[in-house]
């Protein structure tokens, strides 16, 4: 099995390198551009490729991976939303994925990011650096007591609900199916985890359902000073009417690791460009929202279990012998 692997990053090459040492049938030629119309064509001779999170699966770029008799497209990652699978499907490509590699490291990630915003650390932080020790503007809220609102609860959802509770808040949630293990969480509809939320968190995936479902009406349904934090992916949100609503003094914080206009940030250094959207400057001039990178996934544990599964998914193919909760189907 020859795989050819997109978007390499450095982090990327170690811990697959350490995960190949079990998997001497595998070879992997890494390769730094990630996949597009344009590096598709570089598959050709490998019998699969591996891609990730902003990685171009469109229908165009399909066609030429199939053109280059590409078989499996290996997702090292848990969402999938950027692959055509009506396409994987038309030429008969099998799509796997890596759907719980370590749900804690992204719901840690969440709320990291709750409590940042909540205590201001983005600030407190260059505020001491410069020698300024006033605690002006500084003021939070306590998460025990008060309420945590989840959306979504599956694996990462699942992991935020056990935080918050960790945290003596009280946990509802919103999902279509209720995880039955999660007995302390008490399920309602969206509404009114929207309007009794002091934490709402997002752990849905993006799906033609939830794209923007955190909209101008939506936030309309949230409390006053309410925290909101998406982990997930950015066109969850209407990132116009976030904007909108946090002039509007609707949040008390916003913690983003995921926002539309990603894409092209996605995990390079931009430092020298002109950005092509002034969407994350608009974010970050507000003192109260801080946006991470798509990092909630970077613990090395998060790591290690996303190479592992990733090389098994291969040789399942190769044996096929699939594991049918990796097995990305349309
Ligand atoms: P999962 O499949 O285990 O859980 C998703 C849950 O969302 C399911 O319980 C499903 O029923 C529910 N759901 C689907 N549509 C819904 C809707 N309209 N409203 C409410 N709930 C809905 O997925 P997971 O492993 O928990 O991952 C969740 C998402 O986190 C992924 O889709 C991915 O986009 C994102 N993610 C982000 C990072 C990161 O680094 N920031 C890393 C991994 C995953």
């Amino acid at each position: 099995m020859k795989i050819l692997f997109y978007d390499t990053k450095k982090y990327d090459k170690e811990s697959f390198d350490k995960a190949l040492a079990e998997f001497p049938d595998i070879t992997i030629d890494y390769c730094e551009a990630d996949l597009s119309l344009t590096t598709a064509a570089l598959s050709k001779g490998y019998d699969a490729v591996c891609a990730f999170v902003s990685s171009d699966v469109s229908e165009e770029v399909v066609e030429k991976l199939a053109a280059c008799k590409i078989k499996l497209i290996l997702m090292r990652c848990a969402g999938f939303n950027n692959v055509d699978l009506a396409a994987t499907q038309k030429y008969g490509m099998t799509v796997m994925r890596v759907p719980g590699y370590s749900p804690e490291a992204v719901a840690e990630h969440a709320m990291m990011l709750a409590l940042a915003v909540n205590r201001h650390v983005h600030k407190s932080y260059i505020k001491v650096r410069e020698n300024n020790f006033s605690l002006q503007g500084l003021t939070g809220i306590n998460f025990y007591g008060k309420t945590a609102g989840i959306v979504g609860t599956g694996k990462i959802g699942a992991a935020m609900c056990k935080i918050c509770q960790g945290f003596g808040m009280k946990v509802i949630a919103y999902d279509m199916y209720p995880n039955k293990s999660l007995d302390f969480v008490e399920y309602t509809d969206l509404e009114t985890v929207l309007k009794s939320s002091d934490l709402i968190s997002l752990h849905c995936p993006l799906t033609k359902d939830t794209y923007h479902m955190i909209s101008e009406y939506t936030i309309s349904k949230m409390k006053d000073n309410v925290i909101l934090v998406n982990t997930s992916r950015g066109a969850l949100i209407n990132t116009e009417d976030l904007i909108a609503g946090i002039r509007a003094r609707k949040f008390f914080g916003v913690g983003l690791d995921v926002y539309e206009e990603e894409t092209n940030n996605v995990f390079e250094n931009r430092e020298e460009d002109f950005m092509e959207s002034s969407i994350t400057s608009r974010l970050l001039s507000f003192p109260n929202v801080i946006v991470t990178s798509h990092q909630g996934f970077l613990t090395e544990e998060a790591l290690l279990a996303i190479s592992q599964t990733t090389l098994q998914n291969a040789m399942d193919f190769v044996e096929n012998d699939f594991n049918e909760a990796n097995l990305v189907k349309p």
